[in-house]
């Protein structure tokens, strides 16, 4: 298997994940940098995410076109979220968009996201919203052109996850393992904070900011690949060794 076959296992198997786990359902899409081409990145043709197959990965310039111009496949309308991160973040290699359900109340109200339980201390101190009507007005929302993903990118800043008003949610991380592990502990991290709120109100102890410091600090690939395996199990994936283990064993 060469690095480039083992990236887009990686990334079929991120898209099973997610739908196993009720992150994303017909719509929402994984998405990993090209590991030779930093210009460019993997991402499937739209199709709901428990479906996608290999054959289904299609090579895509950050500016959303095809890196085959004889490509053509219909591509997810929203690749541009993607392209415009991996354009601004060169320290990221995978990009979560996804619009689960939890997460949307704190996206149209005041209420900050913010994690409460140590498992989701990598979401961050606290989430900001992009909304998409400052800048473009009324839209539907989705993002549509490179314009628009800049925008987001430009509020997403060096975080790890943003909101979207109305919309969803995306993450950015140095790898889809990462990427996977905080999207599905935004989701549970955003309907733990609604029963605590319905419990407790606005008395609700969160994670300082010194303990999500410390959480993002020491959670590495010991925890994401302890996940990674029980969730591929779960989805019917095998678990494969690191691509860049691959490449190593390759010589
Ligand atoms: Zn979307």
């Amino acid at each position: 298997m060469t690095k480039v076959e083992a990236v887009i296992d990686e990334l079929v198997t991120a898209n099973r994940i997610l739908a196993r786990e009720g992150i994303v359902d017909s719509f929402g899409h994984p998405s990993i940098r090209h590991p030779e081409r930093p210009d460019r990145f993997f991402i499937s043709r739209a199709r709901a995410p428990d479906l996608i197959e290999a054959a289904d990965i299609m090579e895509t310039n950050l500016d959303g076109s095809p890196a085959d111009k004889g490509d053509n496949r219909k591509p997810y309308l929203e690749r541009f979220i993607h392209g415009a991160i991996f354009e601004a973040r060169p320290e990221v290699n995978a990009v979560v968009h996804n619009h689960s359900p939890s997460v949307l109340p704190f996206g149209v109200t005041k209420k900050k996201l913010k994690p409460l339980h140590h498992m989701c201390g990598c979401i961050g101190h606290e989430l900001p919203t992009w909304d998409s009507q400052t800048k473009f007005g009324d839209t539907s929302l989705l993002v549509s052109s490179m314009d628009m993903g800049r925008d987001l990118a430009r509020l997403l800043g060096k975080r790890p996850a943003a909101l979207m008003r109305g919309h969803g949610c995306v993450v950015a991380a140095k790898d889809i393992r990462e990427a996977v592990y905080i999207a599905y502990y935004l989701e549970l991290g955003a309907k733990l904070q609604m029963q605590a709120m319905q419990i407790g109100g606005d008395d609700v102890t969160y994670l300082s900011r010194g303990e999500v410091d410390t959480i993002i600090e020491r959670t590495g690939p010991y925890s994401f690949n302890r996940a990674w395996e029980n969730w591929c199990r779960r989805a019917g994936r095998k678990m494969l060794e690191r691509p860049e283990e691959l490449v190593e064993l390759k010589g």
